[in-house]
């Protein structure tokens, strides 16, 4: 029998296009899958109970793909840096493999995995997957890693891409004495999200599986990637791919993604089709700029990457904060973002942009607090992504045009015209007109009829006291 593999899934959750797992399967026919439910991840306190459901849901289906292949997928419920060598050493495994990370959790996590599994003669073997290109190739041209977007995808954007690698098939499993050494060695049956103590009873906004992932890339660059330029801002339309869960959990390769970009972009004649796909390239690339600059600079994940920004005097206020994230703060386009993402899990990125806009600049709260709440509820979840994006927002990140204060009448006026959006998220407003929904000027009658709140802070005096306290910040 030939020697015995294990593959360490984390966020990449698929056989198909699998860097790693395509190494392992080159070197053996024996490759048996291992996923570690790990109790410092589920016990953190920003943890999405719609994430985890989808997470399980990725597992089962990551099963089933398994079987499928001819091998097995393991379930731990243990700490990697315990579970895996101790797996390792019961199957007598000769090597693990697994795809790197980013997060600074994460590279700790698996450089004290590593070091046991050597400890105890197994080989180690580590890929880069998740990314098309790891943060070491792309560099300035004086060697530095970059720290402004645009410099990036020029770069970045001119590398050649790799092509999608094989999917994992004609494997063998484990024997039923090697079934019950990994039970010994503490695998388990799947468990629901529920009986990891996180409930999601709604629909999932998108199907779990990497099938289910395939199709979705289709369809969208079928139908929609296209007119993306013009049609992206828009949150009443399904304009955007909604691949972020996808992307964040490698329940679909990046390979795949670009790939598929490309036969998009060869089957079109138009300019402005070639702009619509070259615009989501780019926002491909944002994603990766966000990770590769986190590993970078992990200091990123403590907070504001700015020194003049760490001691900022934010108000804080508890009673403001509440209600921005239940969508009570009378500005309707906010509130209808915020009900969008407490409901599915997942907010359009033009509201992600206006809703922490709106919590810094007009509620001149700590975006750290948004971060975090971020992560509480969305199904995408992702430190780098998220933390970017509340960083630019903030205007303490590595951004060079420091300030950026959305006004929320003139971005819905702009990208929610007929208020759409806003009426599906505030039902309580379906009768108001359009003009008062996108100006957020709502009669009071009608705020006393369907109890809306009257907005909580004037939008004009707050974002002139936040310039007034940036101002005296940088100049400390
Ligand atoms: C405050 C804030 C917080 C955010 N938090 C997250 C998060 O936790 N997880 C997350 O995946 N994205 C986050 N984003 C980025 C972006 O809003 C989402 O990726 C996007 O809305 C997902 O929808 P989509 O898949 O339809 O995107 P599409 O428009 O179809 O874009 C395709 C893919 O590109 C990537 N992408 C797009 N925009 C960005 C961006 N600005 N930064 C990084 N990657 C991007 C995503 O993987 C996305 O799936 C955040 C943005 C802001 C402003």
């Amino acid at each position: 029998m030939s020697d015995l593999i294990l593959f360490w899934h984390r966020r990449d959750l698929r056989i198909a296009d699998n860097l790693g797992l395509a190494a392992a399967r080159q070197r053996s026919a024996r490759v048996i899958g291992v996923f570690c439910l790990d109790p410092d991840i589920l016990g953190r306190d920003d943890i999405a109970p719609v994430r985890v459901a989808y997470l399980v849901g990725c597992l089962q289906k990551l099963k089933q793909r398994y079987s499928e292949a001819g091998s097995q997928l393991l379930i731990l419920k243990a700490a990697p840096q315990e579970g895996i060598p101790r797996l390792a050493a019961c199957l007598s495994a000769s090597a693990v493999f697994f795809n790197q990370d980013v997060e600074p959790y994460s590279r700790d996590r698996d450089r004290a995995v590593a070091a046991a599994l050597r400890e105890q003669g197994v080989e180690v073997h580590h890929f880069w997957d998740q990314l098309l290109h790891p943060p070491q190739t792309i560099k300035t041209g004086s060697g530095q890693p970059y720290t402004v977007y645009t410099p990036f995808w020029r770069n970045w954007s001119r590398q050649p891409k790799a092509d999608p690698c094989e999917t994992l098939a004609g494997t063998q499993g484990l024997t039923d004495q090697e079934q019950a050494l990994a039970r010994q060695a503490g695998a388990i049956e799947l468990p629901t999200a529920k009986e990891l103590g996180f409930v999601w009873d709604r629909d999932l906004l998108v199907e779990p599986g990497e099938k289910a992932a395939q199709e979705m890339l289709e369809n969208f660059c079928d139908r929609a990637i296209t007119e993306y330029a013009e049609q992206r801002n828009f949150p009443a339309h399904p304009g955007t791919s909604q691949l972020s869960a996808p992307l964040k959990f490698g329940v679909i390769g990046i390979r795949t993604v670009w790939a598929a970009t490309q036969v998009a972009l060869e089957n079109t004649r138009s300019d402005e089709a070639r702009a619509g796909i070259q615009t989501w390239q780019q926002e491909l690339a944002w994603r990766e700029f966000y990770q590769h600059v986190l590993y970078f600079f992990p200091q990123l994940a403590e907070g504001p990457y700015r020194d003049s920004l760490k001691a900022f005097p934010w108000d804080n206020n508890e009673a403001h904060f509440q209600a921005w994230c239940e969508g009570k703060t009378g500005y309707p386009i906010v509130d209808a973002a915020m009900r969008q993402m407490n409901a599915t899990g997942w907010m359009h990125n033009r509201c992600r942009m206006i809703v922490a806009s709106f919590l810094t600049k007009d509620l001149l709260i700590n975006w750290q607090r948004g971060e975090k709440y971020f992560m509480q509820r969305l199904i995408d979840g992702d430190l780098a992504a998220n933390n970017g994006g509340w960083q630019w927002s903030a205007s303490s990140g590595m951004d060079p045009k420091p300030l950026r204060i959305f006004n929320p009448a003139s971005q819905a006026k702009k990208f929610d015209p007929d208020a759409e959006y806003i009426r599906r998220w505030l039902p309580e407003l379906a009768g108001v007109d359009t003009e008062a929904l996108v100006t957020g000027k709502i009669p009071v009658e009608d705020c006393d009829r369907s109890g809306y709140p009257l907005p909580i802070v004037d939008h004009n005096q707050r974002q002139q006291e936040f310039k007034q306290r940036y101002q005296q910040q940088k100049q400390r």
